[in-house]
């Protein structure tokens, strides 16, 4: 990573990961908290032993020389990119980023502004935007078995390379996908391109079917727009929202939830189907007890936190695994899952609650994130044309 000094038209502004740190909301901690912190009782440890810094300004803004597009590759001048939990678990290093400095983001969407060699699928000012996969080998049985995301030299976006906390991106054209017309304005198509693509991966993942019952667990990002896919593709099934925060509770009332609870409570019906997208286990506890029979739990996330893993001892066979109940968890997505997701989304002209944030805003925004004060998806706008 070049850093430059004088500001000329080669160069981008970036939001760049340099090292490794717990988020500072301000708002976690009690005195005698602080106290047991500062003793480092909580603070999340690194191999060294050394507690992570705590701040409130994990990224840093940099001046950086703009990527040039290799072969079969094209620079992206983004528009728009979704802010998504991963990011958290990159920055507090629950999913370590291999690479450092990053710059973080997988949900950039924008518009094609220079071609490398060889390019034939995309052309300047197409449309485009990049999810979590960012290659793959091809090779191997899981890429030939259509299970690229599980492909032992996956490369994550934002993650591996250079991500869309930037006002440019370089990606192969191959794993570049084309950004529907009708889905309109490119801020609300941003969060999609991870909470839609992966939520719709969880989706298919239950074995979901028309007239089969629901149950979302966590309502953030992802469940929201899962509640309106499912809308869409299931309409006579019931769909349940599980989730402490009652603003949430209430949105999913308004997005057409047929019933919205806490966590710890029991669905007016037994779930065929789950979606667990929150960082506790004792959301798995709780959906296991309200399946049905030969129901199935998908765990969407990345890395669960250890905080209440002890609550996992209360799992009763008889009353949480017997009678054929299934748990998968979701790992990465595959271009497929992202094209067909996107082709839905734009017949159902799917709109996620969007709170935008300037690029130099995204300190703000993953604070905002961790500390649950606002809902929906949350979006870094960038260069904004209104394409
Ligand atoms: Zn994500
Ligand atoms: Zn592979």
């Amino acid at each position: 990573m070049k850093q430059v000094s004088a500001v000329s038209s080669s160069q981008m502004k970036a939001m760049v990961l340099r090292e490794l740190c717990e988020v500072d909301t301000g708002m976690e901690f009690n005195a005698a908290d602080k106290k047991a912190a500062q003793k480092g009782k909580f603070a999340r440890k690194l191999l060294s032993g050394e507690p992570l810094p705590r701040k409130s300004q994990p990224l840093e803004l940099c001046y950086l020389q703009i990527p040039e597009p290799g072969p079969k590759q094209i620079l992206i001048k983004i528009s728009a990119c979704g802010v998504c939990r991963t990011e958290l678990d990159q920055i507090e290093g629950r999913v370590s980023p291999p690479k450092l400095p990053i710059i973080p983001g997988h949900q950039p969407v924008g518009v094609v502004a220079r071609l490398g060699k060889d390019v034939t699928k995309f052309n300047t000012g197409d449309r485009a935007g990049v999810t979590w996969i960012y290659s793959a080998c091809g090779r191997c049985k899981f890429c030939i078995r259509g299970l690229e995301n599980l492909c032992d030299e996956f490369k994550a976006t934002g993650c591996h390379f250079d991500g869309g906390y930037a006002e440019y991106m370089v990606i192969s054209e191959d794993y570049a996908l084309k950004i529907p017309e009708e889905l309109g304005d490119l801020i609300y198509v941003a969060p999609l391109m991870c909470s839609g693509v992966i939520g719709y991966r969880s989706l298919k993942l239950t074995d979901m079917e028309d007239g089969k019952t629901l149950g979302l667990y966590g309502f953030g990002s992802a469940n929201h727009l899962v509640l309106q896919m499912s809308n869409f593709l299931y309409p006579n099934s019931k769909k349940f929202v599980l989730t402490r925060n009652l603003k949430e509770q209430e949105l999913a009332k308004k997005l057409g939830a047929d019933w919205a609870g806490d966590i710890k409570e029991n669905t007016p019906e037994k779930l065929d189907c789950a979606i667990d997208t929150t960082p506790v286990w004792k959301s798995v506890v709780f959906a296991l007890s309200n399946l049905q029979k030969g129901g199935k739990l998908v765990i969407n996330l990345i890395r669960k936190v250890d905080t209440d893993k002890n609550l996992l001892l209360e799992l009763q066979y008889e009353k949480h695994l017997w009678l054929e109940k299934e748990v998968k968890s979701v790992a990465n997505v595959t271009r497929k899952d992202g094209e067909e997701f996107l082709a839905i989304a734009a017949k159902m002209r799917i709109k996620p609650r969007v709170t935008i944030y300037g690029l130099e805003e995204a300190n703000k925004a993953l604070v905002e994130l961790k500390s649950g004060v606002s809902v929906g998806s949350k979006v870094l706008r960038i260069d904004y044309g209104g394409l």
